[in-house]
């Protein structure tokens, strides 16, 4: 449960209550290292008798995902528990395309040099996003071989 306290304290502290459903799903993500969808969330709390229904996996999700606790991956499509802090410049992802595992990381000077292309472009920018694919360490060993 001590994965989730941050995380149930950034909700208590935005206004929000700490419902069943919202510790539940956070637990779920916590537990896991690559991006699950909400029907697999689902399967997994039914797994431990815990049953939510799928408008509310994904009604947690997107309250999750508004208050940077969760983000929405494309690659490989799903959702994962926020693994950093605030303010550390936008959250970015590579994703293992061997086995889905997930890291993510932020990079400030990487969001400054992005604002010079799109400044470059008459754009000024508001948030930056990125992933990409590569291998893990685990798999890089095991594809090697
Ligand atoms: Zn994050
Ligand atoms: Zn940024
Ligand atoms: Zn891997």
């Amino acid at each position: 449960m001590s994965q989730i306290r941050g995380a149930l304290e950034v909700l208590r502290k935005s206004g929000y209550k700490v419902t069943g459903p919202r510790r539940q799903v956070l637990k779920v993500l916590s537990e896991l290292e690559k991006p699950v969808t909400p029907y697999e969330i689902q399967a997994i709390l039914q797994q431990r008798d815990e049953h939510l229904n799928h408008v509310t996996i994904y009604r947690v999700l997107d309250l999750l995902c508004d208050l940077n606790l969760a983000h929405r991956v494309l690659l490989g499509g799903g959702y994962v528990k926020c693994k950093l802090g605030e303010g550390e410049g936008c959250h970015r992802f590579v994703v293992c395309r061997g086995c889905g595992a997930l890291k993510e990381y932020a990079n400030k000077a990487l969001c400054e040099e992005e604002n010079l292309i799109a400044s470059d472009f008459g754009f000024r920018t508001g948030q930056h996003f990125s992933e990409f694919y590569g291998l893990c360490a685990k798999c890089d060993c095991e594809f090697s071989v």
